[in-house]
């Protein structure tokens, strides 16, 4: 008769972000298994549950793994949660997950907070494909090369970042994307100190260094994946365009729209041709 393995997500700051489901599995569970049980018994204490706890964290996992599935494989159920936000997600947890599916015990997830999600559900760059590649090296060198990697990724990209990096990680990511590519900066979310900023990578670099407050605190980055930086400068081209139609022809609003951005007077004559096309239709 084996129990059920529930991955509990917690609040990443604002302690009301606790679904009443968590709290609900978390009181009826047989056990908990946290990465820190100091900082959970907090969370704990907070709601009013009295489950016991067991330490689940990256050095242990391995060890701990074989005694954990045996007390689901003897009917206990239990709840595994980390720190703060999803389980799994830049946290412990896989290997605990892995082994329990192994010995056919259902794992059940029970969704909530996740840095990377509020973070992208905010700064306003595009959502419908993103990779989440969590931490970079704290070795310049290994993060460049997978910088360097992501370079021509299409997708926007999210990443994790400890406040005593985040300029160092920022000047990288200028230098290889480029120092016009979009970016999301949110810092603190749900917490006081919440910041969402969307900027390109030159300017949140200029922000950093102008505001030491601004490398306190936790912090997710959203980059815009390769083609946004085109999409941007074609959006900023057609506002330029449709300004510049209202007042003069399609040849000579190409001309000025060319002279003013250095794109070609052929690819902007065409745009405004197209522009002025819609406009009539
Ligand atoms: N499992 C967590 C989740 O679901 O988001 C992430 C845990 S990871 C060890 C911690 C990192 O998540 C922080 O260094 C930061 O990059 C990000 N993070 C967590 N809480 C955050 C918050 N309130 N605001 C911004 N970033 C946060």
């Amino acid at each position: 008769m084996s129990a059920q393995l529930f991955v509990v997500a917690t609040p990443i700051g604002h302690l009301d972000d606790m679904t009443y489901r968590a709290i609900d599995v978390l009181k009826s569970v047989n056990i908990i298994a946290a990465e820190d049980t100091r900082t959970s018994a907090q969370l704990l204490k907070h709601y009013n549950i009295s489950t016991p706890l067991t330490a689940c964290h990256e050095h242990n996992e391995s060890n701990k793994i074989d005694i954990l599935v045996q007390r689901l494989l003897n009917g206990e159920n239990m709840a595994l949660i980390s720190d703060a936000g999803t389980p799994l997600i830049s946290d412990p947890g896989f290997k605990l997950v892995r082994a329990a599916q192994e010995h056919n015990i259902r794992v059940i997830p029970v969704p909530g907070a996740c840095a990377a999600i509020a973070a992208l559900s905010a700064v306003g760059l595009p959502s419908d494909r993103f990779s989440f590649e969590g931490f970079l090296s704290s070795k310049q060198s290994q993060r460049i090369l997978s910088l360097e990697k992501l370079k021509d990724q299409t997708a926007t990209l999210i990443f994790y970042e400890a406040p005593h990096r985040i300029l160092d990680s920022v000047k990288d990511m200028a230098s290889i994307f480029g120092a016009e590519r979009p970016v999301g900066f949110a810092r603190e979310i749900t917490k006081t100190f919440e910041t969402i900023k969307k900027m390109t990578l030159g300017e949140l670099v200029s922000f950093i260094e102008a505001d030491h407050h601004q490398q306190k605190g936790e912090i997710v980055l959203v980059v815009g994946g390769a083609t946004a930086e085109k999409d941007l400068e074609q959006e900023k081209l057609d506002q330029l365009l449709t300004r510049l139609l209202q007042d003069l022809s399609v040849k000579a609003a190409s001309q000025l729209a060319a002279d003013l951005t250095g794109i070609k007077k052929k690819v902007a004559y065409q745009r405004a041709l197209e522009l002025n096309q819609n406009n009539d239709d």
